[in-house]
């Protein structure tokens, strides 16, 4: 794959860029080396600084890198700047938290008197430089998701971005540099996916974190399994969206509509499966195709516009694939199916509702990284539950039911990373964020995040 910003609402190119060679790649890795045996001693307050500095370089930045984004990769103008937002956000948080999230561990002397201490500790110290591969749907925030905590706990950075938003990730390099972070500290490599198991072995990379599909990140775990190094995967999602009597069915159906189609339909932890309960089905089934249909596609800069283009040429292949399958299969569309006919050129799709699903389907077990949406009717909550689970993924979850005994039942048996009551699944950074099953493993965010990429260290004084 080039490494080149290819503007999706019109399919021009518009610059390429080279790979960074061998020789370019290791005098990154001599960097980042000799950046951790520095920085690896900085106090917290040193770093909470450094990030301050990033954060509020970031939020001057705000429009620009927005507008970037959206070249890159076509969301919109208004979700690419709140997007910047959220990341100085996040950065603050992390500048806050950080030493407290860190702080040494001190279990009770008499809770571990029998193992001969007089007492013991636990200190998290950080692990090294950490590669960092992230994928294009969150340019911004998926970087920064990562590299706020791993440089608050002392780690260095080296980035292999996704190769369609290149200015996006030299733009991060540029930031942190900009702050005031020391060389090496945070480094972007261009380099291309086949690269990428080149850097993981080398012995100076420590570990990795993942997010994006499934086959990136078993080919990420295995090189670092092959390596014995820690991993991160944040991989793909076919989140479901349970609708339930008790459900305020006008909220639940504005709310669905947001949670399918924000950032265009390409968001892991978007809702793709909406699960209804028979007695209310029609009902809300109107109010979703209703509004959906009406969303306004178009030009991702155009403030009006709800709905941009697909990334890439390729995505929207594969989502049309998907829907055609199940359209030939016996599905209907209630709105949309196919691309927008007034919108020739650009990666464009109309926001689309499909019922009348069936297990054989591929769209049944496949994730829809677009603004499709399958409707499934319920009789029950059992088979909500079962539908609900029905799928390879296991990120995150939505219910719309104010019913506490169901609420308690949900929690208990939905297979995913989080379970949101009466909203749409967003991450947060006091917030454990990550999947089970083919959602991959670990977490961001929070603390659970940060103690990710350290070495939780007992410490032990004998009497
Ligand atoms: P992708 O093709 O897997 O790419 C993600 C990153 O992995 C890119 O940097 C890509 O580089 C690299 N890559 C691809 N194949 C690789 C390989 N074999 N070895 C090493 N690196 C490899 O995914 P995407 O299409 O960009 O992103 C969409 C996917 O990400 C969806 O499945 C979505 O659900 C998932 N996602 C998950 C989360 C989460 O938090 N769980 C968040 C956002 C997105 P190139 O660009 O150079 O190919």
């Amino acid at each position: 794959m080039p490494i080149a910003t290819v503007n999706p609402a019109t399919g021009e190119t518009v610059k390429t860029f080279e790979a960074h060679n061998d020789g370019e790649i290791e005098e990154r890795l001599i960097l980042a080396d000799a950046a951790f045996a520095r920085y690896r001693t900085t106090s917290f307050e040193e770093r909470a600084a450094l990030l301050r500095r990033a954060a509020d370089l970031l939020e001057a930045d705000g429009d620009a890198i927005a507008r970037t984004m959206t070249t890159e990769m076509g969301k919109t103008l208004a979700a690419a700047r709140a997007e910047a937002a959220k990341c100085v956000k996040a950065m603050r948080w992390y500048a806050e938290h950080a030493a407290e999230l860190l702080a040494d561990e001190r279990p009770e002397p008499a809770d571990v008197a029998d193992s001969g201490a007089r007492s013991a500790y636990v200190r998290y110290r950080p692990l090294g430089p950490v590669l960092a591969v992230m994928p294009w749907n969150f340019p911004l925030w998926q970087v920064v998701r990562f590299a706020a905590p791993a440089l608050m706990a002392g780690n260095v950075g080296l980035l292999k971005h996704a190769s369609n938003v290149p200015q996006t990730a030299l733009y991060l390099e540029d930031l942190f540099r900009r702050a005031g972070y020391p060389e090496g500290c945070f480094q972007t490599l261009l380099i291309g996916s086949r690269a990428v198991e080149g850097v993981l072995r080398d012995p100076r990379v420590v570990a990795a974190t993942l997010t994006g599909s499934e086959p990136a990140g078993r080919s990420v775990a295995s090189t670092a399994g092959d390596e014995v190094k820690h991993t991160v995967l944040e991989l793909g999602g076919s989140d479901p969206f349970l609708v339930l009597p008790s459900a305020d069915l006008d909220a639940a159906a504005g709310t669905a509509v947001t949670a399918r189609v924000q950032n265009n339909g390409q968001s892991c932890i978007a809702a793709k499966r909406f699960i209804v309960h028979t007695d209310v089905y029609e009902a809300f089934a109107e109010r979703f195709t209703e509004r959906m249909a009406a969303l306004t596609v178009g030009d991702p800069m155009d403030e009006k516009t709800d709905v941009g283009p697909l990334a890439s040429e390729a995505g929207r292949s594969d989502l049309e694939e998907l829907v055609d399958d199940a359209l030939h299969r016996g599905a209907r569309a209630l709105c949309g199916g196919r691309r927008p006919p007034h919108l020739s050129e650009g990666w464009f799709y109309e926001p689309t509702v499909l019922s009348g699903i069936t297990r054989e389907m591929r769209i049944h077990q496949e994730e829809t990284f677009g603004p499709v949406a399958t409707l499934h009717r319920v009789a029950d909550l059992d088979e909500a539950i079962a539908v609900a689970n029905d799928t390879p993924f296991g990120l995150s979850s939505n219910a719309w039911t104010n019913d506490s005994a169901e609420q308690e039942r949900l929690v208990r048996d939905l297979q995913a990373g989080g379970v949101f009551f009466n909203g749409m699944t967003a991450s947060h950074p006091a917030l454990p964020f990550g999947g089970v099953k083919r959602s991959g493993y670990g977490r961001e965010l929070a603390g659970h995040g940060i103690r990710e990429f350290c070495n939780a260290t007992t410490v032990w004084f004998g009497k």
